[in-house]
């Protein structure tokens, strides 16, 4: 085990109301009951990570770019970013200016992910070279219901990552141990064609930040449900299964068991469980 000890803290970034259905697979959710109509629609928050430790601080996602853009080209439902779940706002809670941050991990490049980039002067900004060629060019019919032609990416996201942040952006392909005690994983066509999972050792174990390829630990990891949206479902079930061996305990984004202040009840609920053989 390595003696390398990191500190993981989520941050809010935002809330956004969607429905559930996007929680498990072919609407495999005990909480779409037909019973309880108001169950279908959720209040969701959308974290991000800082990780201290290290010589600076890290980010892993960077949240969304304006709550009005994600309802507006996305067609999802109510999102929030008051003030106080600003980036700046958030991580001055744990003393941290965004312009110490000098790297900044995307799991995947959609718009509640990798919308604060340009927040953040110093960071070079790390993401699965697989995944930026999918933002540009989604693949899709023109018109969807839910995510548009964009199928959740915003293009103003990817224009500054071609454009105005260019020179600190650093393509990975594949698995990449970015700092001691850091790795990232590449899960190729999973939630998205190029995402990829952060692994953190921490004093309590392995931590996994692992985006959106998990919403729920106990139906997706647990009970071994792939969530709504995967791209190869073979991947994803492969995915869930690796997430399980390498994470003591799993960080999604949209969970709010994530932001539990009980820390008892934070890792019971977060824990992955023994992956099935
Ligand atoms: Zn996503």
């Amino acid at each position: 085990m390595s003696k390398h000890r990191y500190k993981v803290h989520p941050v809010l970034l935002g809330e956004a109301q969607v429905g559930c259905i996007l929680d498990v697979f072919w609407g495999m959710n005990p909480d779409t009951g037909k019973k309880l109509p108001n169950a279908r629609i959720v209040k969701v928050p959308i974290f991000a990570f800082l990780i201290e430790g290290g010589p600076d601080p890290i980010l892993v996602d960077a949240g969304m770019r304006s709550a009005e853009r994600a309802v507006e080209i996305h067609r999802l439902g109510p999102h929030w970013m008051p003030e106080t779940m600003s980036l700046e706002s958030q991580l001055a809670r744990i003393g941290v200016k965004p312009s110490e941050i000098t790297t900044c991990i995307l799991t995947h490049l959609h718009y509640d992910h990798a919308g604060g980039c340009e927040k953040l002067p110093n960071a070079r900004i790390v993401v699965q070279r697989s995944e930026l060629a999918a933002a540009a060019a989604p693949i899709g019919p023109r018109h969807l219901e839910i995510g548009s032609r964009e199928l959740f990416y915003d293009r103003k996201d990817v224009a500054a990552l071609v454009d105005l942040l260019w020179d600190r952006v650093e393509l990975i392909e594949g698995d990449v141990t970015l700092f001691p005690g850091i790795e990232c994983i590449h899960y190729p066509n999973s939630h998205t064609p190029g995402s990829q999972c952060v692994y953190v050792d921490t004093a309590d174990g392995v931590v996994g930040l692992v985006g959106d390829m998990v919403r729920k630990v106990d139906l997706n990891v647990r009970r071994g449900i792939p969530p709504g949206i995967y791209y190869d479902l073979e991947q994803m079930q492969r995915a869930m299964r690796d997430i399980a061996l390498r994470g003591d305990i799993i960080y999604p984004t949209h969970d709010p068991m994530v932001g539990e202040k009980n820390k008892r009840k934070r890792l019971a609920a977060l824990k992955p469980g023994k992956p099935w053989p």
